[in-house]
Parts: structure tokens; sequence; C-alpha cells
């Protein structure tokens, strides 16, 4: 088959003609009563699921310039606003938090598909599931619990703890699952290790984890199954498209949920698929959700296309390396697509780290080049994290070794990148893998 990923490989669980069906009915739906769709779509009937190009996608930007335009939920809703009982919104400063609402039969749709999670990671009835969110506004805490519940599993919210109060109501309920970012699942596994908690990890089996890229990769995976003696499980969603990813329970990574969404891998900046073993960026679009429709919508997730079936042949199409990063953190260095946060987890596998810096500039020669200032408590630890670098990256990385202390201790992920290359040399290439 071509590589066009609207002509996704048929799968046990996939009816193709009902997809369609079911899209051409979302379509007709969102044109007749949804105002900002409605432009998009015109009087649109899909003969086959490749008619969907004929759609201009929409990305985050569109929908937070119409929520500006028209505050504050903006036009994209299907319908008025009493059918609507649940509002998230995105993370982000003022001005880029997008709200996102859903109906009752749209939140029933999230639940399903956050079941396939859970039941993907083999949780069932006799588990207990602990979800360590602050509540708030974001939709992922509480579609994990709606997921969580939807396999039979009893559930414990961890909100309004510390990192000490979870650990202790892990180890009194026996908690068998623990739901959080890969970061934080590290990090909880430390703290249970420096405050004499580590039995508090011991009933716990599984890990789930989303929010941000990593629990795909073999060696925070790895690192986070050591530290708690149990599985880990990726699965990718965004508040304003939903829970499109579960996890390979087999082989790791994710698959693609494609009874619930239609997926497109498409080269970064363009709408051009990519072939086997490339990267790009993940378009999809959601079929079952009518009120806050995402059709054609850029989710800024870059993955790795893969052709193959997962060695247990599970349905949905794999992504063995689950979400690689965001189309706006990677750069090209040299020829190679590179992400921070690959940096960041060669650096997190050295212990005696402390922040660090990544910038991006030019050599005179107009070669760009990666330099990583990091705090070290031994300065010759620079060369092997230098050494590991080149090998998993194959990239050269110049390590200016700091005494600890020095760079802010508060620095979000913003500062710690700093791109001093020229304007132009920042464009993304969208025909390489991955370092
Ligand atoms: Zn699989």
């Amino acid at each position: 088959m071509s590589p066009s990923v609207l002509s996704l490989r048929a799968t046990p669980s996939r009816d193709e003609r009902s997809v369609l069906e079911r899209v051409n009915e979302l379509i007709a739906e969102a044109a007749r009563s949804n105002e900002f769709q409605r432009e998009r779509l015109d009087d649109l009937v899909l003969r086959s699921l490749d008619d969907l190009r004929r759609v201009r996608p929409v990305d985050k930007d569109d929908l937070l310039a119409d929520q500006q335009e028209h505050p504050p939920f903006g036009r994209n809703l299907t319908y008025g606003l009493e059918r609507y009982v649940h509002l998230h919104q995105t993370s982000g400063t003022s001005g880029s938090t997008l709200r996102v609402l859903d109906t009752r039969e749209d939140w029933a749709w999230w639940r399903a598909c956050l079941h396939d999670v859970f039941d993907a990671a083999g949780v069932g009835a006799s588990d207990l599931v602990a979800l360590a969110y602050s509540f708030g506004p974001y939709v992922q805490f509480w579609a994990s619990y709606e997921g969580a519940g939807a396999v039979g599993a009893n559930r414990i919210a961890l909100g309004g703890m510390d990192s000490v109060q979870r650990l202790e109501t892990i180890r009194e309920y026996s908690a068998t699952t623990l739901v959080c970012t890969p970061s934080y699942a590290v990090r909880l596994a430390k703290v249970a290790d420096q405050s004499g908690l580590k039995d508090a990890l011991s009933s716990v089996t599984r890990i789930i984890c989303t929010g941000e890229p990593g629990a795909s990769l073999p060696v925070v995976r790895a690192q986070i199954e050591t530290l708690w003696e149990a599985s880990c499980f990726d699965h990718a969603g965004l508040s304003e498209v939903g829970a499109f990813g579960y996890p390979c329970a087999v082989a790791g990574g994710i698959h693609l949920n494609e009874r619930e969404f239609v997926a497109e891998i498409v080269a970064p900046g363009s709408e051009d698929p990519v072939g086997p073993g490339e990267v790009g960026e993940l378009i999809v679009t959601a079929i079952g959700r009518k009120g806050f429709p995402a059709i054609r919508y850029r989710t800024g997730d870059v993955v790795e296309c893969c052709e193959d079936p997962c060695p247990a042949g599970h349905a949905g199409r794999w992504l063995p390396g689950g979400i690689l990063g965001r189309t706006d953190d990677m750069v090209v260095i040299r020829g190679m697509n590179v992400f921070p946060s690959a940096i960041e987890q060669v650096l997190r596998e050295f212990d005696e780290i402390g922040e660090f810096r990544i910038t991006y500039y030019n050599e005179p020669a107009a070669m760009d080049e990666v330099k990583v200032e990091v705090e070290l408590a031994q300065p010759n630890q620079g060369r092997a994290i230098q050494a590991r670098l080149r090998t998993r990256l194959g990239l050269r990385v110049r390590i200016v070794p700091l005494q600890p202390g020095i760079l802010p201790t508060d620095s979000g992920k913003a500062r710690r990148v700093v791109d001093m290359r020229q304007p132009h040399r920042r464009h993304l290439s969208p025909d390489r893998r991955p370092r």
C-alpha cells in the first residue's frame, strides 16, 4: 500500500465503511450547526477517507484566535451552550489557554477511549488506580479517572497532596496502578527512597504515563520500570482532540485508536504524507466527538511512521517510539532532527547532574552546533556525557561543565533551551529521522 496515511492498513477491529459513514455524519452535523467548521467543510461528502484531504487542516492557534475573537468559548461549538456539561482548559500562559467544552455524549466517548487505554494496560476490577495529578481544569486527571472506572477498577485521587502524602496513601491502600507523567514517576520513586518510604512502591505493578513525551522511549521506560519494579505504559491525547493513543503492552510504544480517530502523519509544515521510517506531525480527526469537533487537527505531536504491525498483531497503527516530541521543539542540527527531550534524557542518566541549559548556535563556518552547559559535582563527568550523547544521538555536542548552583533553579523548559542561530536556519527537515 502507498504511504498515503489516510489509506491505513485494515485492522480486524476496523470497519472501513462504518468509519467513513461516521466521519460523514460528523461532517454533516458540523457543517449544519458549527460556525467554525462550516466554512471549512462546505457541502463535503466523502466517498473515501482520502477525500478528507480536501479539508484544510487547523491547529491550536486557529482555535485560540477564534476564541479571542469570540470569547470565551469561540465558535467551534455544534450545539447551544446548554448541551455542554464539561469545561476544561489547556495549560498555557494567558492568551494561549484554550477552553474546551464537552457534551454528555462526548464525555461518554472520552470515557470509552480511556477505557481502551486502561484495558490495554491490563487494568481491571481487582485493581486500585492511584492518580497523581492535581485537580484543576486540565482534562488529564478527569478523563483518566473515568477510564479507570470504565474498566471496573477502584480509584483514588491524589490531588492536593505532596509526594510523601501520595506515597503514604498508595501504601495504605496497596494501590496496584499509578497514573502520572513519566518525570513524576521518576521523582516519586526518588522521594520514596529519600523519605524511607520504599515499601510504598511494592504494591504497584504498573505505571500508566501520559502528559509528556518519554514513556515510550526505552531509556525512560527502563528507568521507571527499574525504580518501581513495575511495568510502564504510555498513552497519548490532547484536550482539544481526545485520547487517540493506547499502550502496546507487548512491545511498548502506543497504538493509534483507529476505531475512533482517522490519523495522518505528514511532513512538518506540509500536508504531504511521510513514508515508513520518516518522522512527521500527527493530524487527527476525532470521529465520535461532535460537540467540539477536531477535524483534520494538527496535533503538533511528532511521531515516526511505522508500517509494520506490532509483534503481537494488535489493532491500530503502531508507533513504537510513541510521541517523540513537539513540532515546536524539533530543530535540525547538521541534518539531524534533534529534540531537547532526547538530550535531557541522556543527561538524566547521570546521577549527579544539576541544572542544565541547551544552546543552539552557528559557528563562523555556518555549521549549526549544540552546546550544553550542565552543573556537575565532578567536572570530569563532562567527557562521559559527551561520549554518551554522541553514541545515543549520533551528534557531537559541546559540554560546558559548571559548578552546581550557577544556573537558575526555577527553569522551565523554555528557559532550558536557547536558540541563537540565524532565523532562516531554524526550519524543520521533513525527511530525516530523529536522533
Ligand atoms: Zn501492540
